[in-house]
């Protein structure tokens, strides 16, 4: 109690950036847990612990404070509060949502539709869909991460069941033009997923805004607990379970509901919904003064298009620098590096979909900020980058030798 009680006293001012030496710019990976999340979360660890699915006073107390949670997630994201079902996180809810749709269609309905830098999540599911025998189109993307809706448009056919695309994407923090992806697919008939994980908490997100009949998001990317997310299901859905084994979630997914977790994960979505506007207005400010002060160097790019993207994201290639060296020189700072070279440790996915045909690379970072960084470490960073670049380019030189093959920029099927 003590040590929550010491928490919550700094919570104000140090909690977001107070781990270890250095600071962090990885927000886009994890946040840390709000300490008003886990003042919310502390009595259904301990005193109550009883089971939702149990019919006596422990099992009722529990079961009352998951349907509140459930209630606020409804409440400020919309839909109906039976719409929304508990997963361990935005992976579960993505597989969910692909496997459990697809495994409900008819025998006639076996094509889908995903973009080309989705999270792994998705294009993983759906490529072991394939080798059950389903049909996939995986859409290539423009030069600046955006998407072609006459593609997606020309992509479906009479046997497509459903469309997957993110909202924000989690490299390059490009946003996606969801409510007109769900126009288009709404009027062919086929239904949309789409994955909200980076967008809740940055910008406006909503069932009726989004207009997609499913919805993934998660915990821990907005200032809550890792290990629970959440699926929205239009109740017009037809969709099969992943885990069977109890009637839990509408016997969506069986198992016990991690109490504390739910009640963490609906804490966190009120408070970044309250904290949103101010917030994704400091961070855009941040955002802005970063790749002001970057002007000082040559030799890089912004990934991503400039003005439809995340607040809190910033991703450049640097020529001349191997990443692994410039990860190295930058000690002081928890960065995010990313390769379109396939032969390489870093490879990225959707860097290698922003230019298929680029046989020679640039080292990649990605540098996201949130509620812990200062305009200080904003200038910390970008100050100590162009100096270590500089010598870099000097000292190890990079460049010049890296050829690797990506996939070409085709629809696949
Ligand atoms: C982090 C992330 C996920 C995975 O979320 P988990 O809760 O860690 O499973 C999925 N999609 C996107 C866009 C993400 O950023």
């Amino acid at each position: 109690m003590h040590l929550i009680k010491a928490l919550l006293l700094c919570s104000s001012f140090c909690f977001y950036c107070s781990a270890g030496a250095q600071d962090y710019f990885d927000y886009q990976s994890t946040t840390p847990c709000d300490p008003r999340v886990v003042k919310a979360m502390m009595p259904y660890w301990t005193t109550e612990f009883g089971n939702p699915h149990a019919s006596h006073a422990f099992g009722e107390r529990a079961a009352f404070a998951v349907s509140e949670a459930r209630q606020k997630i409804a409440r400020i994201l919309g839909g109906k509060t039976t719409e929304w079902i508990f997963t361990s996180g935005a992976t579960e809810a993505n597989v969910l949502a692909i496997c459990g749709v697809m495994h409900a269609a008819p025998q006639n309905k076996k094509h889908l539709i995903v973009c080309a830098t989705e999270h792994k999540s998705v294009l993983e599911t759906c490529k072991s869909l394939v080798r059950r025998g389903y049909v996939l189109t995986i859409l290539p993307v423009n030069q600046d991460g955006s998407l072609s809706l006459d593609l997606l448009k020309q992509s479906i056919r009479p046997e497509t069941m459903l469309v997957s695309i993110m909202v924000a994407n989690n490299e390059i923090g490009v946003i996606l033009p969801i409510a007109c992806v769900a126009e288009i697919c709404h009027k062919h008939g086929v239904l949309l997923h789409t994955d909200a994980t980076q967008a809740i908490g940055n910008i406006p997100v909503s069932v009726s805004s989004l207009g997609a009949d499913l919805i993934s998001f998660s915990g821990h990317k907005i200032y809550g607990p890792k290990g629970i997310g959440a699926l929205y299901v239009a109740s017009h859905v037809k969709i099969r379970p992943l885990l069977y084994g109890g009637l839990q979630e509408k016997g969506l997914r069986a198992g016990t509901v991690p109490v504390p977790l739910c009640i963490g994960l609906a804490k966190a979505l009120e408070i970044a919904e309250e904290m949103r506007p101010q917030e994704a207005r400091r961070l855009a400010f941040l955002q802005g003064i970063f790749l002001q002060r970057l002007q000082r160097l040559k030799g890089w790019r912004l990934n991503g298009c400039p003005n439809q993207r995340l607040p809190n994201n910033v991703n450049i290639s640097i020529d001349g620098v191997d990443s692994s060296d410039l990860l190295m020189s930058l000690p002081d700072f928890a960065l995010s590096t990313g390769s379109a070279c396939s032969s390489e440790a870093h490879f990225s996915h959707v860097l290698a979909a922003l230019d298929p045909d680029n046989i020679m690379p640039p080292t990649v970072l990605r540098i996201s900020f949130g509620r812990g960084t200062t305009e200080a470490a904003v200038y910390r960073l970008a100050d100590r980058l162009i100096e270590v670049v500089q010598t870099l380019r000097i000292t190890k030189p990079a460049g010049g030798k890296r050829i690797c093959k990506t996939t070409k920029g085709k629809i696949r099927s």
